[in-house]
């Protein structure tokens, strides 16, 4: 099959490689219909991930099954699916409670991420390909109804429940000022997602002007990043926002949400923080009697809820597509997106 294949530090290529193959009962292949590239593919892409030259990249990803395992039992062949991007068992303590990124069985592993993120199943090839393999495939495969199309259904794999992660960490309640950093496709996310919880205000900060443009259509009010501190403060009779929402993964942004929120309020981080050396302003929380929530999102317990406000049309986070690629143009979807050049925010893949 052809598949996006890393080669080293801003070197990919779309190239032949062996076709997956069950290798355990609870496997499954899935023909991949959509896929797209993540704002954390680009670690990857930098080469700050160890992920070695010969690896499948992505792990976002929808398609149709095409074989079962033998120990797979609720999954048909010829459905759709959405892939989670990052595998999880649903009945161990972890994921029966949702928190299924700690799940023991899985370790959270993900797709197309080489010795990062490996987790129990070792190396897991990537969604950026025409076929991959799907461990623990009951679970880690949603079906999907056939009223969310490929394109929308593709968010579900990822970035939809990470900005929904943020936004449900900020404990946003009714009339709430909600402050996101960073307008990203999980920023973006946030901003679709921090509404359903009734805020008075979202407020957006980016300094890209696309990327602000699309922030207001989806219903944020957008601010540059030098003039954030005195609109947010302007808006909330000097107080800070409720709730700041990181969603970048820089010590910047969070300095500025850390900044931005005020006394007594949530501080919610979704970007990741490659970054060992960045030190929490832990004198700046405890003064500010601040709530301060992190983590790897749990994606696949909060796929069904995310697919049921999509069915009826409460959510769509389609605008936030730029790019519809062929398989052979990954390579040039990954340099747009890494330059934040010609306009790129989600690049989709079509195999
Ligand atoms: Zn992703
Ligand atoms: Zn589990």
């Amino acid at each position: 099959m052809k598949a996006t294949v890393f080669h080293g530090p801003r070197d990919v290529r779309v190239e032949t490689v062996p076709d997956p193959t069950i290798k355990s009962p609870t496997d499954a292949i899935v023909r991949i219909t959509r896929a797209a590239i993540c704002g954390s593919d680009l670690h990857s892409y930098h080469g700050s991930q160890p992920v070695v030259p010969g690896f499948v990249l992505g792990h976002e990803g929808v398609g149709v099954v095409e074989e079962l395992g033998k120990g797979v039992s609720h999954l048909k062949k010829g459905q759709r699916v959405v892939v989670a991007g990052a595998v999880a068992c649903g009945e161990c303590f972890f994921c029966r409670r949702g928190q299924v990124a700690q799940c023991s069985v899985s370790g959270a592993a993900v797709f197309g991420y080489g010795k990062n993120f490996a987790g129990t199943f070792g190396e897991i090839g990537g969604e950026q390909a025409e076929a991959v393999t799907v461990p623990l495939a009951d679970y880690t495969c949603f079906p999907l109804p056939d009223s969310i199309p490929d394109d929308a259904a593709v968010f579900l794999a990822d970035i939809l429940p990470t900005g929904y992660f943020g936004a449900l960490n900020g404990d946003i309640e009714p009339g709430d000022t909600v402050a996101i950093f960073g307008c990203g496709p999980v920023g973006l996310c946030s901003i679709i997602t921090a509404q359903l919880f009734g805020p008075a205000e979202v407020i957006a900060v980016d300094n890209f002007p696309y990327r602000l443009d699309l922030a207001r259509k989806l219903g944020a009010t957008a601010v540059k990043v030098d003039e954030a501190q005195k609109y947010i403060l302007e808006r909330t009779d000097g107080r800070g926002a409720d709730v700041a929402i990181e969603a970048v993964g820089h010590i910047s942004a969070l300095e500025a949400a850390f900044q931005a929120v005020r006394g007594g309020g949530t501080l919610s981080m979704v970007g990741v923080i490659s970054d060992p050396s960045i030190s929490f302003p832990m004198m700046a929380a405890f003064m500010k009697d601040l709530t301060f929530r992190t983590g790897l999102a749990n994606i696949r317990s909060n796929i069904p809820h995310l697919a049921k406000l999509m069915e009826r049309g409460k959510i769509d986070p389609r605008p936030i597509v730029s790019h519809t690629l062929a398989l052979d143009e990954t390579p040039y979807g990954y340099k747009i997106f890494d330059a934040r050049s010609e306009g790129a925010l989600k690049v989709l893949i079509k195999p």
